[in-house]
């Protein structure tokens, strides 16, 4: 049973690693959309006139966020709602506007997490709302950076490949409105037949390549950086490197800037015979909510069920509420959309906190934070220990001068570490089994500082200040 189980890994696993270079985007379309898309393209090869809607287009979309089974792995909301930003900019020439028609919803689960094939039929297409853009975002496995499936018609991205200023998002969604890649017929490697190769001087477009005639012919199937590092030859002998501005082909994410004027029309066709898009929305940049509680400069904050509350904001979709250890906005405690004007949270104890909030409308998820406020948290339980009170860690001397020595008494074996006020890790010593440990403050600058003490059943935090000598 071991022998089989290794030969089926084996196997198994060995395409995936020879492909995990090249393999950006699966998708595959259903025989009746690639149907739908070439009668379109032959009414612009007729020049038939094609009566599309002018008015710009919102359209619903339904985000899904995978976490694996403990529900670890997700997209942050600050990256989605960039993403949001940013893909509704990438679609303006197109005319489309996304907006998020429901609230985010969260999937734990580890098949789907790998967007393992089995799980996006069942998992996913179950939690499919339909009538709306699904997307999935999850944090593991394949190669794929997204995928497309058209008898599903939802799109899932990896987390890794939609951070900010990439493209898989927008490459997705032109799949998930009928568009196929600039090199249709060369994924995998393959080589069409001769009559199907796209020439460079258009006489073969709408037959050839991916049917549009606006798109430069392109036969490069690997990711690639852009302007491509060696160059193709056409049937006829022509010479050239593919256009590495749309997104729709494999050139690297910078390299993308647009979709044709086809693609466009085509994604407009697509979209019209959906019936799923309105002519309005909530897109104004809506005004940061007014903060009631924590009050700003609270120092004793409980740190259990702690309520974070704000007035509301009409026309408000959701808040955006981020809370940061020493206001460090790059890692954050708390990163998440909130649909009510309060929530209630617990965070660790005896440490600043920063906290800030947004209210975003269901088409703009682009304003800006509201002021920062901050607070101090308070546990009487800072030291987190079956034993007694006689063997509490202490420090001496605080306040201490710089030509001094920090003591630290009382300890178990584990790991110091001190904090400036502002949150950046400054120093760290193993204390061992002794119990105490002195540290030499000579040269160190006058200010505040936190020590932190992580030993195996105890956890100790204390605010400590430093005097010029
Ligand atoms: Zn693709």
């Amino acid at each position: 049973m071991q022998k089989l189980k290794f030969i089926f890994l084996f196997f198994s696993v060995l395409p995936f690693s020879l492909w995990a270079q090249e393999l950006a985007c699966y998708h595959k379309f259903t025989p009746k959309q690639i149907q739908n898309l070439q009668v379109f393209q032959q009414k612009l090869q007729v020049g038939h006139p094609i009566n599309l809607q002018k008015t710009k287009q919102f359209v619903p979309l339904k985000v899904h966020i995978v976490g694996n089974s403990a529900g670890i792995g997700y997209y942050s909301i600050s990256n989605l709602m960039l993403a949001l930003c940013e893909i509704n900019e990438r679609f303006a020439s197109v005319g489309f506007h996304f907006y998020l028609a429901e609230p985010v919803t969260y999937i734990n689960d580890d098949a789907l997490n790998r967007a393992d094939f089995d799980a996006i039929y069942d998992v996913a297409y179950k939690a499919k709302v339909p009538g709306m853009v699904n997307v999935y975002f999850h944090n593991a496995g394949s190669a794929w950076c997204g995928v497309y499936f058209g008898d599903l018609d939802i799109v899932l991205v990896k987390n890794s490949c939609q951070m900010p200023m990439a493209t898989t998002l927008a490459h997705e969604l032109g799949h998930f409105f009928s568009l196929p890649h600039t090199f249709l017929g060369w994924e995998g490697g393959n080589t069409p037949a001769s009559a199907d190769i796209e020439r460079l001087d258009g006489s073969n477009c709408r037959s050839a390549g991916d049917g549009f005639c606006d798109t430069k012919a392109d036969y490069v199937s690997q990711r690639w950086s852009c302007p491509l590092p060696y160059t193709l030859t056409d049937p006829i002998g022509q010479i050239f490197k593919p256009d590495s501005s749309l997104y729709m082909n494999y050139a690297s994410d910078n390299c993308h800037s647009r979709f044709s004027s086809e693609q466009i029309l085509a994604m407009q066709n697509d979209l019209q015979s959906r019936r799923i898009s309105k002519t309005s929305a909530t897109t104004n940049a809506l005004l940061p909510p007014q903060k009631i509680t924590p009050l700003n400069l609270d120092s004793n904050v409980h740190t259990k069920n702690i309520v974070f509350k704000w007035n509301a904001v009409p026309n408000a979709f959701a808040y955006h509420l981020q809370i940061a250890r020493f206001g460090n906005w790059s890692f954050l405690n708390i990163d998440r959309l909130v649909s009510d004007t309060f929530t209630q949270l617990d965070l660790f104890g005896n440490w600043p906190f920063a906290w800030r909030v947004k209210a975003i409308s269901e088409g703009n998820t682009c304003s800006i934070f509201g002021s920062v406020d901050t607070f101090y948290t308070t546990n009487q339980q800072t030291y987190i220990s079956e034993k007694t009170e006689a063997i509490q860690p202490k420090l001496f001397p605080n306040p201490i001068r710089n030509n001094e020595a920090l003591n630290l008494t009382h300890l178990g074996q584990g790991t110091i570490h001190i904090y400036h006020a502002q949150g950046k890790l400054l120093y760290t010593v193993e204390a061992t089994k002794s119990g105490s440990v002195s540290i030499d403050m000579q040269g160190w600058e006058q200010g505040v500082y936190f020590i932190e003490f992580v030993g195996s059943n105890q956890r100790f935090i204390q605010r400590f200040v430093i005097q010029e000598n």
